[in-house]
């Protein structure tokens, strides 16, 4: 039964925007629809979303009165009193998605149906402003099996300033794809169908399994190297002890993207874009992991309802919780233990060295008045520099020399293409799939020629036949995804950037860990005549120095060498 919320309750609600972009409205809906217990959620979006978004369920429906109370405000099914937020278990609680998507829409259209012999249909027109309830909403019967379809359209029509602060068509499409995905893979019991412009790109199957929606999402060779976890732990935070159940399924080190967005993450059934819960999950795969590179997993959490505050921001995208770090360490633990007894077996990466394709140093090196004098573990530099001591991280450094002799060969040549022969088969997800539609001149740009698989089923499969190659090394044809991501996240700067970031800091062309003395002291001179000797390219140091008053100090000396 949906009853209005008394003002204490509501006044303890987060308040602010609901619906800022097509996305909130898609993520609302479709919470509504697994808060019914829906089996199948069908996600219909025409162009950039303002134009129609739909959102089709089989779940429990709702009994008319209740149809007609539920798009105002401050009406909910899932809470009755202030208390209940500790303990609310539904995705949704305040009773304002569906008023608050009303009033920013043209018009909003409810059918639904509870299993009765018919069902009811509301329709909420001409925006207006829904908070004093003036709304035009008339209800009236209507055919439909048991669930519910809530069609908005004209969204932000009468919002000028909101509808032109939204990206093209394909990037906020994109950003739908992103928030369905993330359900769909936390949420592989329940079918997921995704259609943009009437053509379907996203469909999982429902079977409960993470490997089918895996499958779906990132095709076969993503699906094929993935293990799937389950284990608990217990936290406790003053006093209290509480066990965190998380399970999932992580995809082997060898399958790898350049950003955290492919580790999906929920908690207590809400799909987030947690940055803490997503960076526990790296670091739960620690050095298994190539420097620079993001696993692809999909990890959810369980915890009692006391311990997660869901009530933090108004769109929900993150929650509060008792103790976060305590929860962290928990992910981690348990994503490192998941790993530690998976079977990863994974082809070791070639090492090879960029220096023979590189022309000689002829800038003047700002360490000219170094030596290097020795290694440390195979990773750092040790050099005499005056009267510091230098210690040269040696990966980051090759990340420097490589980035910017890289980019060099691009401006004064721009960016050779090779052809794939034959063309390499590759399968992007819906998102990546989306953004690569949206930035096809720039992918195409950077070398890269695709074609679509010719069935026209939206399947994400593409035909890669030619791929960049700077400096004579072909990209490997499933860099694809990692390319899109990057081309779509580079803003304003120049999009071929990004990739060369990433290409520089790629395993396959850094120098191996065993330098002889002659290469060491090349790398640090080349480190030295660089434009920012002092930073690899995503911004980490690549020199600390260390100056001999530490070492006076240290020691307990009075004075430096000559004192
Ligand atoms: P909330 O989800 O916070 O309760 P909403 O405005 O999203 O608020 O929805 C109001 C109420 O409408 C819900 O509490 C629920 O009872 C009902 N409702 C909304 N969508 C659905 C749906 N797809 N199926 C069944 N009931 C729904
Ligand atoms: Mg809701």
């Amino acid at each position: 039964m949906i009853r209005r919320l008394d003002p204490g309750t509501r006044s303890k609600i987060a308040a602010g925007e609901v619906v800022a972009r097509p996305a909130s409205v898609a993520v609302e809906l479709v919470e509504n629809a697994l808060d019914a217990g829906a089996e199948t959620v069908e996600i219909e979006v025409d162009g950039d979303g303002t134009d129609r978004i739909r959102v089709a369920d089989d779940g429990r429906g709702m009994a008319e009165s209740d149809a007609a109370l539920a798009v105002e405000r401050h009406t909910t099914s899932k809470l009755s009193a202030a208390d209940d937020l500790e303990t609310v278990e539904t995705l949704g609680f305040r009773g304002e998605a569906l008023p608050s998507i009303a009033a920013a829409a043209a018009r909003l259209e409810l059918t639904t149906n509870d299993g009765g012999p018919r069902g009811t249909r509301v329709v909420v027109d001409g925006g207006g402003d829904a908070t004093d309830g003036e709304h035009d909403k008339t209800v009236s019967p209507a055919g439909r099996a048991r669930g519910t379809t809530v069609e908005v359209t004209g969204l932000f029509s009468d919002r000028p300033a909101r509808k032109k602060s939204l990206a093209s068509p394909k990037a906020e499409f994109a950003r739908v794809s992103a928030v369905v995905t993330r359900y769909a893979l936390t949420r592989p019991d329940v079918r997921f169908v995704l259609r943009h412009d009437g053509r379907e790109t996203l469909a999982t199957p429902g079977t409960d399994r993470f490997a089918d929606a895996l499958l779906a999402v990132y095709g076969r060779d993503a699906a094929s190297h993935a293990s799937t976890f389950d284990s608990s732990r217990e936290v406790s935070a003053a006093g209290e002890t509480a066990t965190v159940e998380v399970d999932g399924a992580l995809c082997h080190p060898e399958v790898t993207r350049s950003r955290r967005d492919h580790v999906h993450v929920s908690v207590n059934g809400r799909a987030l874009a947690e940055p803490r819960l997503r960076r526990a999950v790296a670091d739960g795969y620690g050095t298994l992991l190539p420097d620079g590179r993001e696993p692809v997993g999909v990890v959810r959490l369980r915890l009692p309802p006391a311990w997660v505050d869901h009530n933090v921001h108004p769109a929900k995208d993150e929650v509060g919780f008792r103790d976060a770090d305590a929860v962290a360490e928990a992910v981690e633990s348990s994503v490192r233990d998941a790993l530690s007894t998976a079977d990863l077996r994974r082809s070791g990466e070639v090492a090879m060295d960029l220096d023979s394709s590189l022309a000689p140093v002829e800038a003047a090196s700002v360490f000219d008045d170094l030596r290097v004098i020795g290694r440390f573990r195979g990773l750092y530099l040790l050099c005499e520099a005056g009267d510091e001591l230098l210690v040269v991280d040696q990966h980051a450094a090759h990340e420097r020399i490589n980035y910017e002799r890289l980019r060099e060969a691009v401006e004064s040549a721009g960016i050779d293409a090779v052809s794939v022969d034959p063309p390499a088969t590759v399968s992007l997800s819906p998102t990546d799939a989306a953004l690569l539609d949206a930035n096809r001149d720039l992918v195409e740009k950077l070398g890269f020629r695709v074609a679509e698989f010719g069935d026209g089923s939206g399947s994400g499969t593409y035909r890669v036949e030619a791929v960049p190659a700077p400096l004579g090394r072909p990209f490997a044809p499933d860099a694809l995804a990692d390319v899109v991501a990057d081309v779509a996240a580079g803003d304003d700067a120049d999009p071929r950037d990004e990739l060369l970031k990433d290409l520089a800091c790629h395993p396959s062309i850094k120098a191996g860990d065993d330098l002889t003395d002659d290469e060491a002291a090349r790398v640090v001179e080349r480190l030295g005549s660089c434009e920012t000797p002092y930073t690899c390219p995503h911004g980490r140091p690549t020199v600390l120095a260390i100056d001999e008053e530490t070492f006076v100090r240290g020691f307990g000396r009075r004075s430096g060498r000559l004192g």
